[in-house]
């Protein structure tokens, strides 16, 4: 079957007819970004004295474990549902062993904001890179590799820390084979059957990344020769699509509730190809790089940000998005307050 649209030819078909207005235009309007669309993403660094901007992300901070509580009920103002919180840490080793314990950053900063903003969805961002000295998303086998299993049994450790401190949604970013079904085990084994996972399911091993290994400590400069360079061996080849269905076919059979592509714009035909194959709730990562091209083409004169931040949570939304991380979520929210 021809899957075209019926439509008659010109001049019987004018196009333009449902152009002639604002009114129009609005009232035909086939996607909307709302505030309910957009997640936050928000740094927290231990044994800081004041937030400090970051460089690379004009308008974003890292936030102390006080002002953190600050920034989340701002955000919350606004109207947004959900953030997701990074640690930057001064605790690292070898596993990430302080995401792992009750008295550690991750801990703490997940149960301040919940007593402090309890309506304020929390999503953990659940991974190593932040906490290991090497840089890598989980500790270093014998034979120099990023150890899967290992990480796994880690991953499930960190996952119910996560959630006994207060976690709505526990969102797992490293690309471990298996790491949807071993968080769900532990999650289930110690009475968080009702806290949902949501997937980096398919999550490229991107250049765009660059600014947010800034915001968070994480970059691999000091992992093993070797290591140094890149997370090819567990985040995904960029020219690859038909392997990002496989990736989130796998976690949904493991039971991930939602998943994510990130990056966001440079992998809309994923994110489209996952809506429409797999129906589940979608989500993109804006990533810092996507964004920081935004704010350095405005601070340059080259593009309007307002106009070009709204257009990008659209183009997310028309692709399947039901949701959007992004550093412009809190000038989103603004910007539709005034609309
Ligand atoms: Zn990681």
């Amino acid at each position: 079957m021809n899957n075209t649209p019926y439509t008659a030819p010109f001049p019987v078909s004018r196009m333009r007819r449902l152009r002639g207005s604002n009114a129009l235009r609005d009232m035909l309007q086939e996607h909307h970004v709302s505030v309910n669309d957009l997640v936050y993403p928000m740094f927290v660094e231990e044994n800081l004295d004041e937030r400090t901007p970051i460089t690379s992300l004009p308008d974003v901070f890292r936030e102390t474990e006080q002002s953190i509580v600050t920034a989340a009920k701002e955000a919350h103002d606004l109207g947004i549902n959900a953030i997701m919180l990074f640690g930057v840490s001064h605790n690292k080793d070898e596993s990430g062993s302080d995401s792992m314990s009750e008295s550690g950053l991750l801990y703490r900063m997940i149960d301040r904001v919940k007593q402090a903003v309890p309506d304020l969805l929390i999503i953990a961002d659940t991974c190593f890179c932040e906490y290991t000295d090497h840089g890598h998303c989980g500790p270093i086998n014998a034979k120099g590799g990023v150890d899967n299993d290992a990480t796994l049994e880690n991953l499930a450790k960190q996952a119910i820390i996560a959630a006994r401190a207060g976690a709505d949604i526990i969102a797992p970013s490293g690309m471990m084979d298996g790491m949807i079904g071993a968080i769900r085990a532990g999650l289930d084994s110690d009475g968080f059957e009702e806290t949902p996972t949501m997937s980096y399911a398919a999550k490229f091993a991107s250049c765009f990344y660059g600014p947010f290994r800034d915001a968070a400590g994480c970059s691999l400069e000091n992992a093993p020769e070797g290591l140094r360079n890149d997370r090819k061996t567990y985040q995904m080849n960029p020219a690859n699509a038909d392997e990002a269905l496989r990736e989130v076919a796998l976690d949904i059979a493991e039971g991930a509730d939602m998943v994510m592509v990130k990056p966001g714009m440079p992998y809309l035909d994923i994110i489209c190809r996952v809506k429409d194959t797999f129906k589940v709730p979608t989500f993109a990562y804006h990533v810092s790089g996507e964004f920081a091209m935004l704010k350095a083409a405005s601070e340059k004169g080259w593009l309007e940000y307002d106009d070009a931040l709204m257009e990008t949570l659209l183009s997310f939304k028309r692709a399947g998005c039901d949701g959007v991380l992004s550093y412009g979520a809190l000038d989103a929210a603004r910007l539709l307050q005034k609309k």
